[in-house]
């Protein structure tokens, strides 16, 4: 039988733990999790693609079922290239769901076959994205608890007045 395979598509600067729920839940529904770093053209990343690969690949080494990658260009073509069937995206407040809903029409559009799956997260996990964590170690505040300990440790590098 095919594996069904699923691509969780992002900017992932830093993956937070907000990220990794989404994908756990995702492999209630899929057999593999591909954790796609993609570049976001209307976002400043603070780290770069290798920094972000291997914080996620020591974030979920533990996992098998669950792989890093990284991709350029359409989404589309990259999910047909691996033989994935769809995009896993991530549900924190209303205000996400505009944004989610045009790329997942216009993925649609590009490619009618790959569906987008949302899943809703965690509570405790509704406050935070990557932004909101940068900005808080920037300030000097504690994220201990919102990123995997890989991310922690290169935010207190990049910030050293970070509190832990
Ligand atoms: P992008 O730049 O493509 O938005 P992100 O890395 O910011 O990439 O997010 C990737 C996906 O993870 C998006 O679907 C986003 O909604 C989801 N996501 C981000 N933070 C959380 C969170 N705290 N809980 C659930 N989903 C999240």
């Amino acid at each position: 039988m095919n594996k069904k395979i699923a691509v969780c598509p992002g900017s992932f600067d830093p993956i937070t733990n907000g990220h990794l729920d989404i994908v756990r839940r995702g492999l209630c529904v899929f057999d593999k999790v591909i954790i796609a770093v993609g570049h976001n053209p209307l976002k400043k990343d603070l780290f770069t693609t290798e920094e972000k690969v291997v914080m996620i690949r020591e974030s979920v080494v533990s996992n098998t079922r669950i792989e890093v990658d990284t991709f350029e260009g359409l989404l589309v073509d990259y999910i047909i290239k691996i033989g994935a069937c769809a995009i896993l995206r991530g549900l924190r407040v209303i205000s996400d769901f505009e944004l989610e809903l045009q790329l997942a029409l216009m993925n649609r559009r590009l490619c009618p076959t790959i569906e987008t799956f949302f899943l809703m997260t965690d509570f405790n996990n509704l406050f935070v994205s990557s932004t909101m964590v940068k900005a808080t170690a920037a300030a000097g505040g504690s994220v201990e608890g919102l990123v995997p300990d890989a991310a922690l440790k290169k935010l207190q590098e990049r910030f050293p007045i970070m509190k832990v």
